[in-house]
């Protein structure tokens, strides 16, 4: 059964592409969704209202096994000693209701190097991924075994002679909060600065000093604490001093309000680096850590010996008999591709399915019906957690990174990529039908990339590029090829220098050797890439298009109106940038609304 889905086309691109930066004319000088965001607040939940509310937020979504909002024990703030008191208290009663939690943890890092015309671009870049554990001592478990060691220790060094736990890697990761042991008054000195809005959300701004020897590693900089019930939601600054032969970097660190009376760290950026005329100091780099899975299950053996399960819809389309030995082969993949997609889900990799599949279900059913594919099963897709950039699939279930979506310029880039994995699917290479035993399924969380892998034989990499190409040029998109040749141009000029941004770990890598590989026939098309061309945007800066909810790993759609761009600087292709979330309060969401499509981004997207 098949919908003539691809009409719609045209208002999808407008929700993919308006998280992309793109030049125009004029630019909007407030968020377009302020307006939606303020009259969705409800007025009872102003400031002045008690510091729990627990009926009406208890009955929202989600918070099933979320901690439970505690009362302060402190008196309703009326000074601002009292609200320093009152922010150091939640502090520590965010540490203690994290404190049996083990969220995923990546940092992505990419080194900097000046480009007279371009300004620090990357120069070569570093990938992490574990689990955290938020306990007494903030532990890490990693998924990749092979850690960028010598960068850890560099950075990290002083760390581990610190604070002595078995804490190899980000230094990142252990910001989350300003100070695990000691954020009392008898180590720091608090400075009232301000009133300030962070999105939707009032906050308090305090500048925040370490007592003189107070101890080294004390956190110096600047916080923000929301209004109502005094929590941290933003520390932007460094830690000081550093132990001998260390260095400790600068981190702004954010917060987001995802389940009643606790804002929970999600994002954190650092920055290292001067370009300035004469300086000497080659260390620079940016990094973006993400921190997400805050509702996985630890996962301990036993727990998960019980935990094996299929989620298989009821038959109800056969008559009551033994299916055929196709059929059987069929069934068979199913379970196995049920199977890897419940155990990615489970490790913290992969996000439930959600809205950004309903905008790859499109592309890829655009694909499909112009191609008259009909596939005994329907394409599933999902979106892949991490940032490398990666494609694979199991089944018939097509998985594709946030990293991926996100440096996609347009929806023509997006139906690229997905066609290689339908081409896989249509040309019956499947390569997941062992994972069938459930067996195999009987590992640690961490240890998963070492347990599933999807990459194919070079032969059946080829066919698929070859079948893709096909496959596209009888799509919706086949007038748009030359923006897919723009982006792979703009992938082979990076290629050497994000190397890990290009390492795959379940799928097939896009490129190898510093050669992009991955639909080598349509590199050539299109116009050459040229970095001073403001209007050509060949790929976007990550973390543009996919958020990603870190309490319940939910991805959805980015909603920000494209920014003009005015230099060339502006371009950022594949590079990370700080974190600015627009901040509001729990149970605040605003509507879903769809994007906001003005006038002046609506022809854009054609
Ligand atoms: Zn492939």
């Amino acid at each position: 059964m098949r919908n003539w889905k691809w009409m719609f086309t045209a208002a999808l691109l407008v929700s993919v592409s308006a998280a992309a930066q793109q030049p125009v004319s004029s630019q909007p000088s407030t968020q377009p969704d302020a307006a939606a965001a303020t009259v969705a607040t409800p007025a009872a939940s102003d400031a002045g209202a008690p510091a729990a509310q627990p009926s009406a937020t208890g009955s929202q979504a989600q918070a099933g096994t979320a901690p439970a909002p505690t009362p302060s024990a402190l008196p309703q703030p009326t000074t601002m000693d009292q609200v320093v008191d009152r922010f150091i208290e939640r502090e520590h009663g965010l540490m203690k209701a994290l404190s049996t939690r083990t969220p995923v943890v990546e940092t992505y890092l990419q080194n900097l190097s000046a480009d007279p015309q371009l300004g620090p671009v990357p120069s070569a870049d570093h990938y992490f991924l574990g689990r955290m554990d938020m306990g007494e001592s903030i532990d890490r478990k990693d998924y990749l075994k092979q850690q960028d060691k010598g960068m850890e220790s560099r950075l990290m060094g002083g760390f581990n002679k610190l604070f002595k736990v078995q804490y190899q890697p980000l230094g990142f990761s252990w910001m989350v909060y300003a100070d695990r042991s000691d954020f009392d008054r008898s180590h720091y000195d608090f400075h009232y600065i301000r009133r300030e809005f962070l999105g939707d959300v009032r906050c308090l701004v305090f500048d925040v000093q370490p007592k003189k020897n107070s101890g080294k590693g004390r956190f110096q900089g600047r916080v923000w604490v929301e209004d109502q019930e005094y929590n941290i939601v933003r520390l932007n600054g460094t830690y000081a001093p550093a132990p001998k032969n260390s260095f400790f970097f600068h981190m702004d660190s954010w917060r987001l309000n995802l389940i009643p009376g606790y804002w929970v760290p999600a994002y954190i950026y650092s920055e290292e680096g001067d370009f300035s005329a004469g300086v000497k100091n080659k260390m620079a780099f940016k990094a973006q850590t993400r921190i997400w899975g805050y509702d996985l299950k630890k996962g301990d053996k036993d727990d998960e010996l019980t935990q094996i399960r299929v989620d298989s819809v009821k038959d109800d389309s056969q008559a009551a008999q033994d299916a055929s030995p196709l059929q059987a082969e069929r069934e068979w993949q199913q379970q196995a591709e049920d199977n890897v997609i419940e155990r990615l889900t489970r490790a913290g990799l992969l996000a439930p399915e959600g809205d950004v599949d309903h905008i790859l279900q499109t592309v890829v059913n655009n694909l499909e019906v112009t191609n008259n594919i009909d596939l005994p099963r329907p394409v599933r897709t999902r979106v892949l957690l991490t940032a490398p950039l990666e494609t694979f699939s199991v089944g018939n279930t097509i998985v594709i990174s946030r990293g991926l979506i996100d440096v996609l310029p347009d929806e023509a880039s997006l139906a690229a990529v997905l066609s290689h994995e339908l081409a896989h699917i249509v040309l019956g290479h499947n390569l997941g039908s062992k994972y069938a035993f459930n067996d195999r399924m009987l590992f640690s969380d961490d240890s998963t990339y070492n347990n599933l892998g999807f990459r194919h034989i070079p032969e059946e990499e080829t066919a698929a590029d070859k079948k893709a190409v096909d496959l596209l040029n009888n799509s919706p998109y086949a007038q748009k090829l030359d923006n897919v040749g723009l982006f792979l141009k703009a992938l082979q000029a990076r290629s050497t220098q994000l190397n890990a941004l290009l390492t795959t770990h379940l799928g097939n890598s896009l490129g190898e050797n510093g050669s992009i590989t991955r639909l080598n026939a349509l590199s050539t098309q299109g116009p050459a890439l040229d970095n001073t061309k403001l209007d050509q945007v060949a790929a976007l800066p990550l973390g543009g298009r996919v958020k990603i909810n870190p309490w319940d790993d939910k991805a959805e759609m980015v909603k920000t109106a494209p920014v003009a761009i005015t230099s060339v600087r502006d371009k950022m292709p594949f590079e990370v940038t700080p974190f600015f979330p627009r901040l509001s309060r729990y149970g605040s969401a605003v509507a879903p609304a769809a994007a906001p499509t003005t006038a002046s981004n609506s022809p854009s997207g054609n």
